[in-house]
């Protein structure tokens, strides 16, 4: 896990690169998950608020890897913590992609 800070999120993850992101509170609870078309460095930066405190990233080769493996995380933490949203993610704005791991391949 990162502290969440802007010079973190610059010293850890490179430049515009897609990606997905965990943003966890005081004890190590995940409470978000999201992802990055393009840059998620950026992307992270925005999401720096007073209510978590670390982070843990992954980048990916594309954005649509950064969409299934978004897909699997929120499904992971949906079991096994308590995020702050109970929505599933959805694709980021123009693309049609499903998510594997929904029973009935829903798209979204
Ligand atoms: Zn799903």
């Amino acid at each position: 896990m990162i502290a969440l800070t802007e010079a973190e999120i610059t010293k850890a993850i490179p430049p515009g690169s897609p990606g997905i992101f965990k943003l966890m509170n005081k004890k190590g609870d995940v409470k978000k998950v999201g992802m990055a078309e393009t840059d998620l460095a950026e992307v992270l930066k925005k999401a720096i608020h007073p209510k978590y405190e670390f982070f843990e990233f992954k980048a990916t080769a594309s954005d649509k890897a950064a969409w299934q493996q978004l897909c699997e995380a929120w499904h992971y933490h949906k079991k096994n913590d308590f995020l702050d949203s109970e929505d599933h993610p959805t694709p980021p704005r123009g693309k049609f992609w499903t998510c594997h791991f929904c029973e009935d391949s829903k798209r979204y």
